[in-house]
């Protein structure tokens, strides 16, 4: 059984300004969409993205990764109903439904909600209300309120995916989110501490306090990698996962990828989590010859349950031969797919050793690389 988080971006919202619907507008140097994406990966097993058909761009561009893409609906619950169609075929224990337009969202909180999960059939964040409340008429204030046993709602709400899935074929329509929908159908729904800086974007101001928030958290980390694997008998070899051919093979327990290799220890580097070696034991049969992809997968979810995403990667190549130029572009592209990346956030270059040391009589091919992954 598994987990999935549906991020709902189908909305038109505008007023927070623009002229762009809020989610592809630029917060930080990236769009709010990119940041909430961010929070939810390594996290669940599955992510399902929410669009409208008219944002024929994003469709164009989310086509390529990883994620399930869905239509929206004619309202919110319809477009929740459409993420929820799109993962009948998962095997999904549990589902997060989560407003694109909160991308301040916490580790904490996904991990509070998934494990609140674990006891009841709905959790939620939920922010106490602390300030006075008042009725108003838009003038004057006409009359004033009990904030007692008052939250406000936040996301991502959480849900068993059965019964979510079933309270929303029941619910005639128009409730608020979607713990109306699961509360409508009996369930009961346990409450999480919501977060003040969970905060959901809605008018212009919000995009500064948006940032502050990030900005305060802000921890960026390096990690770097070094790997070697000498050459011997065979007619390719594996390099940041692109079969190139050669006239030659390397040596090694698992596919001899001494790229991914650097690539990942740079990973577990920035995490101050060891190396591919204490993770996968060369003396574990079960990694013979294994595809170094699950190695980089690893280390990519561990950064995303230890609450960090992945900035850039750069790795370089020092060898004599094969020349690495004319793959260096495929090899890009698959690294940044299995690192759920855009290409632009990876970078493999080569250099030789001018003929000099072990590379340079090519015994071997050495690689080192670099990470930079930023708190998310
Ligand atoms: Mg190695």
């Amino acid at each position: 059984m598994s987990t999935a988080a549906i991020i709902v971006a189908a909305g038109r919202g505008q007023r927070a300004g623009g002229g762009t619907p809020k989610q592809w507008r630029a917060l930080g140097g990236r769009r709010v969409a990119d940041w909430t994406l961010d929070r939810f990966r390594g996290r669940v097993d599955h992510i399902v993205l929410v669009l409208s058909p008219e944002d024929t761009d994003a469709w164009q561009e989310f086509r390529a990764s990883n994620l399930i893409l869905a239509e929206g609906g004619t309202d919110r619950a319809g477009s929740v109903r459409n993420g929820l169609l799109a993962l009948r075929n998962h095997g999904i224990e549990k589902v997060l439904i989560h407003d694109v337009a909160r991308p301040c969202v916490s580790n904490r909180i996904i991990t509070d909600t998934l494990t609140a999960l674990d006891s009841h059939p709905a959790a939620a964040p939920g922010l106490a209300v602390t300030d006075a409340l008042w009725t108003g008429d838009g003038v004057v204030v006409t009359g004033t309120q009990d904030r007692a046993g008052l939250y406000a709602a936040q996301t991502p709400q959480g849900f068993h995916y059965d019964a979510i899935v079933a309270a929303h074929a029941a619910h005639p329509g128009g409730a608020a989110d979607d713990v109306e929908v699961a509360r409508a159908a009996g369930l009961s729904v346990a409450t999480i501490p919501g977060d003040a800086d969970n905060l959901k974007i809605t008018r212009p101001e919000d995009f500064d306090r948006a940032e502050r928030i990030m900005g305060t958290n802000m921890d960026v980390r390096l990690g770097n990698g070094y790997d070697v694997h000498r050459f011997g008998d065979g007619d390719h070899v594996i390099l940041c996962g692109v079969e190139v051919p050669h006239d030659r093979g390397l040596q090694g327990h698992s596919d001899a990828d001494v790229g991914m290799h650097a690539v990942t220890d740079a990973i577990y580097g920035a995490l101050a989590q060891g190396d591919i070696g204490q993770h996968f034991p060369p003396s574990d049969p079960q990694w013979k010859g294994a595809a170094s992809a699950i190695f980089l997968r690893h280390a990519v979810e561990l950064a995303g349950r230890m609450g960090y995403r992945i900035s850039n990667v750069d790795c370089t190549l020092v060898c004599e031969y094969p020349k690495i130029g004319p793959h260096a572009e495929a090899m890009r592209t698959e690294m940044a797919r299995i690192m759920d990346l855009r290409s632009d956030q990876v970078s493999v270059k080569a250099t030789t050793s001018e003929r000099l040391g072990f590379t340079g009589r090519s015994e071997g091919i050495a690689s080192l690389a670099t990470a930079c992954l930023v708190k998310s």
